[in-house]
C-alpha cells in the first residue's frame, strides 16, 4: 500500500516525492510513462559522449532563494549566464533588443538615453495592452516587431501574435543598456553533472519506488494508493470531457558536426527564416569541453508530446472548467501541464513545494488513512 501515488517524474513529481519521502516519511509509487526520470528536463550523453537535452534547452534561472536552496540539496552548480543571437538582415545582433542591438542594426550610435527616444518615436499607443503583438508594438515600435516577433512567433505557436495573450512576448523583454544576457535573474546556474544527476539524486530514498515506462491508467486499478498526485495533462486526466486543451509540441533535430564549435553563442534564433526557430549548441551550456560539438534544431508542430500550453482566451476558458472538477477532486494538480501554465522550471519546483506545504497543512487537519479508520470503528 503506497501512500502517495504520483504521475509524472519531471519536476513537479520529483520535488513532491522527495519531500514526501523524507520530510513526512511517506511511501511515495512515482511512476512515467517515459522510459526515463526528469521529465521535459531529462538530460543523456549522445554517441559521441556530449551532454544533450532531449527535448530542447533547458536554463535554469530563478530570482527565488528557496527555489536555488532546494535544488541545491541535490546538485553542485555551473554559473552560466546565458546569449542569444537573433539571425536577421545578414546580421547576427542580440536578443532581448538592446542598445547593441539598434547600433548594429540600423549603423547608429546612439547612447542609452537617445535609445529611449528612439523607441519612443516608434512606439505605438495600442491602449489596454491585450496581445502579445499590443506588448511589443507598444514598446519598441513596428518595424521591430515585424523583424524580431512577427515571423517566430508565427512559427513557434502557428498563430499570429494578436492572437495571443501578452504573456507569451512579455517574457522577453527590451533594455536600454548593451546586457546581453537573455535572463536577469540572480540566480543562472546549470546543474554541474547535469539535471538527470540531480534528479537521481533527488529520489534516491528508500520510500520512493520509481516506476518507469507506466502509463497511469494501466495500473490505476491495480496498486493500492491513498492519495494521487497527477502532473501529466490535467485533460487527458479527465477524458477530454471539455474537450482537448490545445498544446504546442516540438520535433527536435540534433546533429553533432565534426568541429569544436559551430555558432557564436549558446542560442541563435531565427526569427524569420527556414522551418525552424532556433539551434542551441550545447557545449556553451555545460561547459563541457569536447573536439566535436552537438546542436539541436526546434521545428515547432501541432502535433507529438504537449510541451507548450498555448495561452489565449479560448484556452483558458477550456483550461477553467477542468479547474473546477479539478478543485472538486481528490487528486492535487501541479506542474506546466496539470495546470495548463507555461511555467519555467524553477516556477514548476515554487508550485510543487507550496503544493507539499498546502498537503501536509491538510494532513495535519485530517491524517492520511483516517478515513478508512473511521469506516471500520463504524
Ligand atoms: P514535465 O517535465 O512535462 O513532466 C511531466 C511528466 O509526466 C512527463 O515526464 C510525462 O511523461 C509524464 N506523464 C504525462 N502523462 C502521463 C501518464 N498518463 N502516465 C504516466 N506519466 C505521464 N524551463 C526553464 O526554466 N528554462 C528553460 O530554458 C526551459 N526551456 C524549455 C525548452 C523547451 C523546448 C520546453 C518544452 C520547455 C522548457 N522549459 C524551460 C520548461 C520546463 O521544461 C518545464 O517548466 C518543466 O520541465 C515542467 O515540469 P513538469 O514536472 O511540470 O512537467
Ligand atoms: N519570441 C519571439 N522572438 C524571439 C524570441 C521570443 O517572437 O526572438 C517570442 C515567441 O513568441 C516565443 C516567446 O517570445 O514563443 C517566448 O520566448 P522564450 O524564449 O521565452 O520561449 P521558450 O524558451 O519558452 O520557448
Amino acid at each position: 500500500m503506497f501512500d502517495y501515488l504520483i504521475v509524472g517524474a519531471g519536476f513537479a513529481g520529483s520535488i513532491l516525492a522527495e519531500r514526501l519521502a523524507s520530510v513526512e516519511n511517506k511511501k511515495v509509487l512515482l511512476i512515467d510513462k517515459r522510459s526515463h526520470i526528469g521529465g521535459n528536463a531529462y538530460d543523456h550523453y549522445d554517441n559521441e559522449g556530449i551532454l544533450v537535452h532531449k527535448y530542447g534547452p533547458h536554463i535554469f534561472h530563478t530570482n527565488s532563494k528557496e527555489v536555488f536552496d532546494h535544488l541545491s540539496r541535490f546538485t553542485e552548480w555551473r554559473h552560466y549566464q546565458h546569449k542569444v543571437l537573433a539571425d536577421l538582415d545578414g546580421q547576427q545582433v542580440p536578443v532581448p533588443i538592446n542598445l547593441t542591438t539598434i547600433n548594429t542594426l540600423y549603423n547608429m550610435q546612439l547612447s542609452s538615453a537617445e535609445l529611449e527616444g528612439f523607441f519612443a518615436t516608434r512606439a505605438e499607443d495600442v491602449g489596454l495592452v491585450r496581445t502579445s503583438e499590443d506588448v511589443v508594438v507598444k514598446a519598441v515600435g513596428r518595424d521591430l516587431y515585424n523583424k524580431f516577433f512577427k515571423g517566430y512567433t508565427q512559427k513557434q505557436w502557428d498563430l499570429d501574435p494578436s492572437e495571443l495573450d501578452a504573456s507569451v512576448t512579455a517574457r522577453v523583454p527590451t533594455r536600454l543598456n548593451k546586457d546581453d544576457r537573455y535572463f536577469t535573474d540572480t540566480y543562472q546556474s546549470m546543474p554541474l553533472n547535469g539535471y538527470t544527476r540531480m534528479f537521481e539524486k533527488m529520489l534516491d530514498h528508500p520510500n520512493i519506488k520509481v516506476m518507469l515506462n507506466t502509463d497511469y491508467s494501466e495500473i490505476m486499478e491495480i496498486i493500492a494508493f491513498n492519495k494521487m498526485i497527477f502532473t501529466g495533462p490535467v485533460d487527458e486526466y479527465f477524458d477530454y470531457c471539455y474537450g482537448k486543451l490545445p498544446y504546442r509540441s516540438i520535433n527536435f533535430k540534433f546533429e553533432t558536426l565534426d568541429k569544436e564549435q559551430f555558432q557564436r553563442t549558446g542560442t541563435i534564433n531565427y526569427p524569420n527564416d527556414y522551418a525552424f526557430t532556433r539551434i542551441t549548441e550545447f557545449k556553451y551550456l555545460t561547459g563541457q569541453k569536447h573536439h566535436k560539438t552537438s546542436v539541436v534544431y526546434e521545428f515547432p508542430t501541432a502535433e507529438g508530446d504537449p510541451y507548450y500550453p498555448i495561452p489565449r482566451p479560448q484556452n483558458a476558458e477550456i483550461y477553467r472548467k477542468y479547474k473546477l472538477l479539478a478543485d472538486q477532486s481528490d487528486t492535487y494538480f501541479v506542474g506546466r501541464l496539470a495546470t495548463y501554465k507555461y511555467y519555467n522550471m524553477d516556477q514548476v519546483v515554487a508550485q510543487a513545494l507550496s503544493t507539499f506545504k498546502k498537503i501536509q497543512a491538510e494532513t495535519v487537519e485530517r491524517p492520511i488513512g483516517s478515513d478508512v479508520v473511521a469506516m471500520v470503528s463504524h
